[in-house]
């Protein structure tokens, strides 16, 4: 076996280029790739600590986008006025991630790429498709109160984990990556996969690139948004349900909505259905029900997880309240 590396860089392209080593990975705060490799899960022969570069600013384009370097940490984005005052959904969702110390390292490049929380994939000593493609899912049968109730397959039913990227899910974030190909910006909802047959493979980054920063649009009604998290207990605790909500109401009507879903779906979960239903609509409680509804219409729930339709729906309707009142 080939000895262990770990290199720091302090540029870009050195960092890629050192990526495209077969078993290499970035490290950023490391606080899940670190646990996932005391724990055998995640087991690179090359770590590339790409902390030297300089990608940890937050700047306003002149277009209005708002630009964050992927080495920002969790809390600096989320007390940064640029982040509090525009886009209070995302300091919001940020804020109600992890752990005070936690954020502090935690990087939004890293939290991107946080894997998922499911208990199976944590251990060892079961099968998982995601740990071990075609080996089985035992969530699926198993213990799954905190699996997916959206986006699920046969092979896979665990949840994205990330509470900041259901704030850029909503926001209609783009991700900006750069590899030996060049550049390309990537679309907030097609940087994360569906399980389908192929859970091990969870998003559209190749080997090659680096992400580099994350674009918010200019959403001037963004400053009325809010970002709601339920979970077993107030802290250091991943969302059983949660809600990105963003609303534009104009004399009472709805003219904009964005909303996105947490702790339901196996990815960032936009939702769309509820979206449709809210633009052009009154804004008041029928809407927001009404919204819920279309959210979770699709929902397929498992043994031990059935509650978190109903959840879903009074936390989305709960938010919905929060940004948009009631008229
Ligand atoms: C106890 C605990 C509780 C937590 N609770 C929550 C919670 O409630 N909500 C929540 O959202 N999160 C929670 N988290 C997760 C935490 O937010 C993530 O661990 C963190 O965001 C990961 O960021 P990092 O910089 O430490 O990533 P790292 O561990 O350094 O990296 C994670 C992955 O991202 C890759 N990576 C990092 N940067 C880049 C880049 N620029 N380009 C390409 N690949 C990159 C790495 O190769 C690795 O695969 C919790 C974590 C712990 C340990
Ligand atoms: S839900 Fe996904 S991560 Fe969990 S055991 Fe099944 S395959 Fe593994």
């Amino acid at each position: 076996m080939e000895p262990f590396k770990f290199v720091r860089v302090q540029d870009a392209q050195t960092a890629i280029n050192l990526h495209t080593a077969p078993n290499a990975k970035f490290v950023a705060g490391g606080t899940n790739l670190i646990d996932l490799m005391k724990l055998n899960i995640e087991t690179p022969r090359q770590v590339v600590d790409i902390n030297g570069l300089k990608l940890n600013t937050v700047e306003k384009l002149p277009n209005g986008t708002v630009r964050i370097g992927t080495l920002v940490k969790n809390s600096d984005l989320a007390y940064h006025p640029l982040i509090s005052k525009n886009y209070p959904v995302l300091s919001e969702a940020l804020l109600s991630g992890a752990s005070a110390q936690l954020r502090n390292m935690a990087s939004v490049g890293g939290n991107l790429l946080q894997r998922t929380r499911c208990p199976y994939f944590y251990n060892t000593e079961f099968p998982c498709n995601k740990r071990i493609p075609g080996s089985g899912c035992p969530a699926i049968t198993g213990f799954n109160r905190n699996n997916a109730i959206l986006g699920t397959s046969d092979h896979c039913i665990a949840t994205h984990p990330s509470d900041m990227c259901v704030a850029m899910a909503a926001l209609g974030a783009i991700i900006n990556v750069h590899g030996t190909k060049g550049s390309r910006a990537i679309p907030f909802q097609d940087f994360h996969l569906l399980p389908g047959i192929t859970p091990h493979l969870e998003h559209t980054l190749r080997a090659d690139e680096l992400i580099t920063s994350v674009d918010l649009p200019a959403m001037p009604y963004a400053v009325k948004s809010h970002y709601l998290k339920v979970r077993d207990r107030a802290s250091y605790e991943f969302a059983l349900t949660s809600a990105a909500v963003i609303l534009d109401i104009q004399n009472g009507r709805i003219q904009h909505a964005h909303v996105a879903l947490g702790g339901v779906g196996t990815k960032p979960w936009r939702a769309t259905l509820a979206e449709k239903v809210l633009i052009g609509a009154l804004a008041n409680e029928q809407t927001y029900r009404s919204a819920g509804e279309a959210a979770l219409s699709l929902a397929k729930p498992y043994k031990d997880n059935a509650f978190k339709v109903e959840l879903a729906k009074r936390t989305l309707v709960r938010a919905l309240t929060t940004v948009g009142g009631m008229s």
